[in-house]
């Protein structure tokens, strides 16, 4: 049987890193098992549905490589993708549930609920839902009459309910800790549990791979297969991502949206990168691998349920590999051009460009710091720090000397540059330490900056010397 895995993501805000994370270990088991890969859209509660949300993960998933065989956008066989488009069918399904016995009509009022859920609390049990213990062709009758009633599912009273996970032991579940949950609202609106459940079934999906924050959901979801007469899928709740306090991801604590990445220059292959190392570790120790060599390395019993911290500084460091040791120069060149033409910048994709971006490519981790750390490469009007100003102040009579000796060099390249200004500190008896600062101060307006001799032969003779001319006045 191959393998067909799905996320089921609800679209009710920003493309989510935790979404990314669980599409990472679908895309990738489905591609193991020569299955398929589906996204399906669970947007059954209206009061969190946001708009432009479903276009968002598609462009999250698109950006990241994770392409579905499935989804709204594709189409598919097993279509539609949208829970909201499936409405008709979920009721036919619960109201077959209801026929069978396995689930019944219910009709408490909101009220007659919170009262009834009061004092189940305070008892310390689920609550008991009078309408379980009606004569089914009464219940039956009521609806046909056309009283408003929702369809609950009837949950054993006693026994156990053990949920089989790949990743741990079985899960036992009492059933008398278990509600009838609610199946198909009163508008006939099915819940997510019986919504999940149909689809996935109907869709052939063999994997459930989902969040952890699931499992306590998983229970219904077997009673429902068992109630229905389907066999179960497989079940793996994956580890959540964790803030460094290891609290659940949180926006307060960690930007959570993919977007975000995205803006600040991130590269698709190092989120996907760090993510896979959220739960797995490579065999061989491996750090740093491609999405192919993941899927190569890759077992789903080997996930450790740890929580996995989401550190900024980890994925910033898979960043900074990536930009140095797994994409070509040109590579790199390319995706910082490309990633500042969508910040609505226009720099020349020439060889000054590129000079500047093997410059500063060992010195920034991600595209966005680029510019923030090369504004005295792109215009006269850089700023200048305090340190920076005082370093020129303190060498204002060497300025001019160190300037002309510059503009005379018969060749202006980075060896050059360094043996004038060794010679120079020499004939006059100084350590390089105080010749050089200051000249880095009077072309770049900062103390941190390439390596001097390699920048000024970036810049070119005529804008170093005019910058030394200009700060010794
Ligand atoms: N709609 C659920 C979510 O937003 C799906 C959970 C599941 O994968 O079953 O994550």
């Amino acid at each position: 049987m191959s393998v067909v895995t799905r996320i089921a993501p609800s679209p009710t805000g920003d493309p989510h890193v935790g979404t990314a994370y669980i599409g990472l270990f679908n895309y990738t088991l489905a591609r193991q098992g020569g299955g398929k890969f589906i996204l399906r859209i669970e947007d059954t509660d209206r009061n969190r549905y946001v708009p432009d949300s479903e276009k968002r993960i598609f462009q999250m998933m698109q950006w990241l490589g994770l392409t579905p065989d499935e989804s709204p956008l594709q189409g598919g066989p097993n279509g539609p993708y949208r829970q909201s488009e499936r409405f008709g069918l979920y009721g036919e399904y619960a109201r077959q549930l209801v026929a069978d016995g396995h689930a019944y009509y219910a009709f408490e009022t909101a009220e007659e609920l919170t009262a009834l859920r009061e004092a189940a609390q305070a008892e310390g049990r689920v609550i008991a839902v009078p309408s379980r213990d009606l004569e089914p062709g009464a219940a039956q009758a009521r609806v046909t009459a056309g009283e408003a009633a929702v369809i609950r599912l009837k949950v054993p009273r006693e026994g156990e309910t053990v949920v089989h996970d790949r990743l741990r032991d079985p899960i036992h579940f009492q059933n008398r800790e278990i509600d009838d949950k609610v199946l198909l609202k009163a508008d006939g609106f099915p819940t997510y549990h019986l919504a999940n459940v149909v689809d996935d079934r109907l869709m052939g999906v063999t994997h459930v791979v989902r969040a952890e924050e699931w499992i306590t959901s998983t229970p219904i979801h077997v009673l429902l297969y068992r109630a229905f007469g389907w066999p179960e899928p497989a079940f793996a709740h994956m580890p959540l991502l964790r803030n460094s306090d290891k609290s659940k991801i949180s926006k307060r604590k960690n930007p959570t949206s993919v977007e975000w990445y995205q803006q600040q220059g991130f590269l698709p292959e190092a989120m996907l990168n760090f993510l896979a190392t959220m739960g797995w570790t490579h065999p061989d120790g491996l750090e740093v691998f491609d999405l192919a060599e993941f899927g190569r390395a890759f077992r789903l019993e080997d996930v450790t349920l740890g929580g996995p911290v989401f550190s900024q500084e980890k994925l910033r460091w898979y960043n900074g590999k990536y930009l140095r040791e797994v994409l070509t120069e040109e590579d790199v060149t390319r995706r910082l051009h490309d990633f500042l033409a969508g910040q609505k910048v226009t720099l020349p994709n020439d060889a000054y460009f590129r000079a500047v971006v093997r410059l500063m490519t060992p010195r920034m981790e991600v595209f966005s710091e680029f510019l923030e750390k090369t504004p005295y490469f792109w215009s006269e009007e850089y700023p200048v720090t305090e340190k920076a100003q005082v370093a020129i102040e303190g060498a204002r009579d060497l300025l001019p000397d160190l300037a002309g000796r510059l503009k005379n060099l018969p060749d202006f390249g980075a060896a050059d540059i360094r043996a004038a200004f060794a010679a120079f500190a020499q004939e006059r008896g100084l350590k390089l330490g105080k010749v050089m600062p200051p000249v880095r101060a009077a072309v770049a307006g900062t103390m941190e900056s390439p390596d001097l001799p390699d920048l000024l032969a970036t810049l070119g003779r005529d804008r170093v010397v005019a910058r030394i001319e200009r700060a010794a006045q």
